[in-house]
This record gives structure tokens, C-alpha cells and sequence, in this order.
């Protein structure tokens, strides 16, 4: 999901209609904003689709005034899977005897399920299936006098990933897990504005300067008399998520100082140095798989060329929810440049292999298309756990890698080789020079490694074997 919140301008949710403009690439489904305006109160808008198609309309707009306003795009993990209600859909918004509260989250509550039945056995009436409803029901049971200190208790209490942005009707608050393993970036904007948003790109797109990320295990607040901050959680060593890096930052993010493009252009040069093979182009496929294959054919000297061309106007394929929809999408979005792999010897580069579908299907089409051989080569390693921290993988059971070796994958794909970039390779292309240390990896890459830096909970109560 995407999370964005500014305080101190003018129509403060025209601003925030931007910056989730900016992040709709973290989440497709579904979209709201909360403002606060001190003639109006709290109002609030969620709608499913795109920001472009909802919050754009001034009609819409003038129903949300005020210098103060949050948003969220959705893409749904946790909760009603699939069949999202309008009221899954954040920021959610609670009354509280101090004052209202709105709550967007980015991330996934791996306790959730254990707290819901918690809560709901000491009377919380829940009103929708988001794990990050359980933060409202923590905040209503604490003894604490302000909202920010509510929030603190009740993330005291919650286990697993959350950037979170609030709003009181005064304050822009902003924290981070202590691990940090989703981002949230704080940014100033005009001369007494504040914005937290999930990635750079969103402060970009409002011609907002980037202060500083909210630091993991922080919690900020905004007025505009300035920021406070404060630790609230016992402090550990970060784990970023990689595939932030991988696949799900927009790359012309910037992330822990680091350049999102950059590094994905980095993990194709590892992979050209791994996995080298005789061939006439680099092909991206695209988007997700771009900057990779421009770092593979950099190291390689073999020349990129546009093999695929993606049709601009589908969205992300894997984003939709259904199986159908998905197996659908990949024809409706990506077609092959025949004139330009014919007869070619073609190294096809994408970012990740989950469940093998796409990657047959690109296989089939670069094949009809006449091309002489095709090398796959991945800029992640093999993805063989699911993620239970924000990011929707499938279960094991439908993940290739878990089921087959790479040799295996190559064979069921069908082409002539494979390769998939090492995690020392991939922690390499993300800063880490002496790559992955076993002792204290520096990012989460649970999804590679099966080494979950906080135990899921909810899951392995539900038979989940680690
Ligand atoms: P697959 O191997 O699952 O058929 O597709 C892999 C390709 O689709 C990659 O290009 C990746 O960008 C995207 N993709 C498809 N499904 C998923 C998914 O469930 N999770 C992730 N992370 N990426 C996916
Ligand atoms: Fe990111 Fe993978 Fe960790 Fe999930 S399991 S947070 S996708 S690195
Ligand atoms: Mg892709």
C-alpha cells in the first residue's frame, strides 16, 4: 500500500490526491483521503479504482477542505482478500473522547488475527476485516490522555510491519516499525508544511523537498511549530525490505540514501557477472524488469533492445487480485516486438519468478515470434516463502521455487537457460559490499531466505510450518 499525509497548506487533500497519485503503483485497488478543517471537522472519501478517476474531480475535492489530510492507495494482503468492502478501505477514522483520529497503514500485522479475537472478546464491535483495525481498538482501550500516546500503546502491542501515517485535528503524526521494513519519507513543502509520504516520488510530485526518512522504530509528529520525535518501541537493528529494491519502490525512489534505479541496475550488472551467456540482445521485460536488463547489457556489451512492449494502459498484472484476472492480464499487457527478436539470440530479464506463469507465457510468445534462443535471467533470488509483512505472495504451494530446483523451472518454462541473481549478489547491487552476512542481514528477505525477522505468528498458529 501507499501512505501519504501532509499538514500546513492550502487544500491540504488536493496535495495528497498527488502524492497517491504518485504511489498508485503500491496499491490499485481502492483509495481515501481524511482533511480536517476546523469550520468543516473531519471529512472523508474512499473510493474503489484509481486516485486519477476519484479524486480529481473538483466535485469530490471541495467535500475534502482544510491544511491537514491523509490518504491511502490500497492493495489488499491481509483482510477480505479478494472481495475488498468500501469500509477495508483506509484512512480509517475513529472518534475518541479527546478527539478524532485517522489511520492509514502500510504493511501487515502478523498478530492480528490473535489480537481481533482478543479485542473482540472484551467487547470491540469490529467494522471491517483490515488487521489495521485492531490499532483503533488498541487505541480505545488505552488509559492514555492524547491520541499520539494512544498510538504509542497501541503499537507497543502490535507485531510485524506498519509504516503508519495519523492525523489528529492538529497533528501529522508518522511512525515506523522497529524494524523498518516498509518505508515512510518526511518532507517539507512551502514555508510551514510537512508531508510524510511513502516514497520520494510522492514528495517529487508536489515540488516537496526531502527532510529525512522517519527513522525505524520512530514516531514523528508534524505541526507547524515543528517536528517532535521520539522512540517508543525497544530499539533493534533495521531490516529494510529488499524487495522494496526488487520490485515494489518506484525507481526513481530513493531509499536509505540509495537510488531504487540504480540498484536494480546494479543487480543486472551482478547478473551479467553470475550467469554470463553468448547472446545478440537484452530484452527487459517490462517495466519491472527495465533497469536490470539496462545493467546487464552495460556489463555484458550485448545490445538492449525493446523485445517486449508493454502496453501502457493495464495496470500491474500481479496487483489484481484473482487468478483469472492475472492469467488474463499478461496477454492484454505485453506483446513481442517480432521485427527485432527474430532470429535473435535473446536474454530476457525480469525481476522476480513467482508462480511461473508469466515467464512461460512470455517464453511462448518470444518463441512464436521467431527468436533462435532465449536465456532467462532473474534479478532476484528464487522467491520460495511467502511474505507476511505487506507484500501479497501467494502460498508456498504456489510458488515454483519451493516446488523446483532452477533446473526444474527451466525445463517447465522451457528455454535454454536460467539464472537466478545469488542473495550475495542482490545484498552487492544494495550497498552491502561484502554481500549477505549470515549473523546480521541487513535487510528482511524472508521471501528468499525463509528467515522471517519476526516470528508470524497468526500463520504458524494456522499450521504454517517455518
Ligand atoms: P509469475 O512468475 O508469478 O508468473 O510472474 C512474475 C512476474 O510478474 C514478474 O515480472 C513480477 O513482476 C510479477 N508478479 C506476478 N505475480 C506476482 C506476485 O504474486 N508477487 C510478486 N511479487 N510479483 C509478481
Ligand atoms: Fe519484503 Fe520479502 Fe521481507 Fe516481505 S518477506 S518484507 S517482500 S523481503
Ligand atoms: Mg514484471
Amino acid at each position: 500500500c501507499g501512505i501519504f499525509g501532509v499538514t500546513g497548506v492550502q487544500d491540504a487533500a488536493n496535495f495528497v490526491a498527488l502524492g497517491l497519485h504518485a504511489l498508485q503503483h503500491r496499491g490499485q485497488e481502492a483509495g481515501g483521503i481524511v482533511s480536517y478543517d476546523q469550520a468543516a471537522g473531519f471529512s472523508e472519501a474512499r473510493r474503489f479504482g484509481y486516485v486519477r478517476d476519484n479524486f480529481t474531480k473538483a466535485s469530490l475535492m471541495e467535500t475534502l477542505p482544510g491544511s491537514l489530510a491523509i490518504g491511502h492507495v490500497r492493495y489488499s494482503t491481509a483482510g477480505s482478500k479478494g472481495t475488498t468492502a468500501i469500509r477495508d478501505v483506509q484512512p480509517l477514522f475513529a472518534e475518541f473522547a479527546m478527539g478524532g483520529c485517522a489511520i492509514a497503514h502500510n504493511g501487515n500485522l502478523t498478530n492480528a488475527v490473535a489480537l481481533r479475537e482478543e479485542l473482540i472478546r472484551h467487547g470491540s464491535i469490529f467494522q471491517s476485516g483490515s488487521d489495521t483495525e485492531c490499532i483503533i481498538h488498541l487505541m480505545a482501550r488505552s488509559i492514555q490522555k492524547t491520541i499520539p500516546e494512544r498510538i504509542k500503546d497501541a503499537l507497543r502491542r502490535v507485531e510485524g510491519a506498519f509504516s503508519v501515517v495519523a492525523m489528529t485535528r492538529s497533528k501529522l503524526i508518522g511512525v515506523r516499525d522497529a524494524l523498518g521494513v516498509r518505508p515512510l519519507m518526511l518532507g517539507r513543502v512551502g514555508e510551514t508544511g510537512w508531508v510524510l509520504a511513502s516514497e520520494t516520488c510522492a514528495l517529487d510530485i508536489i515540488g516537496a523537498t526531502f527532510e529525512r526518512e522517519v527513522e525505524p522504530g520512530e514516531m514523528v509528529i508534524c505541526t507547524e511549530e515543528g517536528v517532535e520525535s521520539f522512540f517508543p518501541f525497544q530499539r533493534v537493528k533495521p531490516r529494510f525490505c529488499v524487495f522494496e529494491y526488487v520490485y515494489f519502490s518506484r525507481p526513481d525512489s530513493v531509499i536509505g540514501g540509495q537510488s531504487v534505479y540504480e540498484t536494480r541496475r546494479r543487480i543486472g550488472e551482478e547478473l551479467a557477472k553470475e550467469a554470463p551467456v553468448e547472446a545478440d540482445l537484452v530484452c527487459p521485460v517490462p517495466d519491472s524488469g527495465t533497469p536490470a536488463a539496462i545493467g546487464f547489457s552495460q556489463q555484458s556489451g550485448i545490445p538492449y533492445a525493446m523485445g517486449i512492449i508493454r502496453n501502457q494502459y493495464m495496470g500491474r498484472t500481479f496487483i489484481e487480485p484473482t487468478e483469472q484476472i492475472r492469467n488474463m492480464g499478461v496477454r492484454l499487457k505485453l506483446n513481442v516486438n517480432r521485427a527485432i527478436v527474430q532470429g535473435k539470440r535473446v536474454v530476457l530479464v525480469d525481476d522476480s519468478v513467482v508462480r511461473g506463469t508469466t515467464s512461460q507465457k512470455i517464453r511462448d510468445m518470444i518463441m512464436d515470434a521467431g527468436a533462435a534462443e532465449v536465456h532467462f535471467r532473474i534479478a532476484s533470488p528464487p522467491t520460495m516463502w511467502p511474505c507476511f509483512y505487506g507484500v501479497d505472495t501467494p502460498d508456498r504451494s504456489k510458488l515454483i521455487a519451493a516446488r523446483m530446483s532452477e533446473e526444474e523451472i527451466r525445463e517447465f518454462i522451457g528455454v535454454d537457460s536460467l539464472k537466478f541473481v545469488s542473495l550475495d549478489g542482490l545484498y552487492r547491487a544494495c550497498g552491502a559490499e561484502e554481500g549477505r552476512d549470515p549473523r546480521a542481514p541487513r535487510f528482511c528477505d524472508a521471501c528468499f531466505s525463509g528467515e522471517y525477522p519476526v516470528r508470524p505468528s497468526d500463520m504458524i498458529d494456522t499450521g504454517f510450518k517455518l
